[in-house]
């Protein structure tokens, strides 16, 4: 499980920056990538658990097109009547998680059999911060099936897949698209 928190991200945000300009020459970092790579990045498909609230399967849909308008290979799309367990939606949880997302691969492979991606509806629930709370959302969810593909975290924030901070972007950043053509050329 991958969470994206809140937590001491001042703190961490600057530890990150100092360690970025003396030491990292290359903006993405693939070293904590999920358990590996979808066989046909062009033809993922994923379906909505039950219960998802309609405003949510928008801020999903607005991620869905975020990833599907890079230079990449991704390509999303939605099928309710999937039967696999590909899932987005929804959960609730105490604390700082914005949201996780799982990825699971083939026994003794690095193929990419099935994941899911949620977003908590407490943490969102309960936000009374500044930030735009729907721009908020759509960057999380972003983040989440960024690790639906089958990437790990960067260390050089600001990008959706930073694991700290309270990001509002609403769509990936460079070193996003960097990780994405790494992993799939
Ligand atoms: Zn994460």
């Amino acid at each position: 499980m991958k969470s994206k928190t809140k937590l001491m991200h001042i703190l961490v945000f600057m530890i990150v920056l100092s360690f970025t300009f003396s030491s990292y020459a290359l903006a993405y970092n693939n070293e904590n990538n999920m358990c590996g790579t979808w066989k046909s990045p062009g033809n993922i498909e994923y379906k909505f658990i039950g219960d998802t609230p309609s405003d949510y399967k928008n801020i999903f849909a607005r991620a869905v097109v975020g990833w599907n308008d890079t230079p990449t290979k991704i390509g999303l799309s939605h099928d309710y009547t999937l039967t696999t367990a590909n899932v987005f939606g929804i959960y609730n949880e105490e604390g700082s998680n914005m949201g996780r997302a799982f990825l699971y691969c083939k026994p003794f492979t690095s193929e990419a059999s099935s994941g899911n991606a949620g977003l908590n509806n407490l943490w969102f629930y309960n936000y009374s911060g500044s930030k735009n709370k729907t721009n908020l959302q759509i960057n999380t969810a972003l983040h989440e099936i960024g690790h639906f593909i089958g990437l790990g975290h960067s260390t050089v924030p600001p990008t959706v897949m930073s694991a700290y901070g309270l990001y509002t972007d609403t769509i990936p950043l460079k070193d996003d698209i960097n990780g994405i053509n790494a992993m799939y050329p």
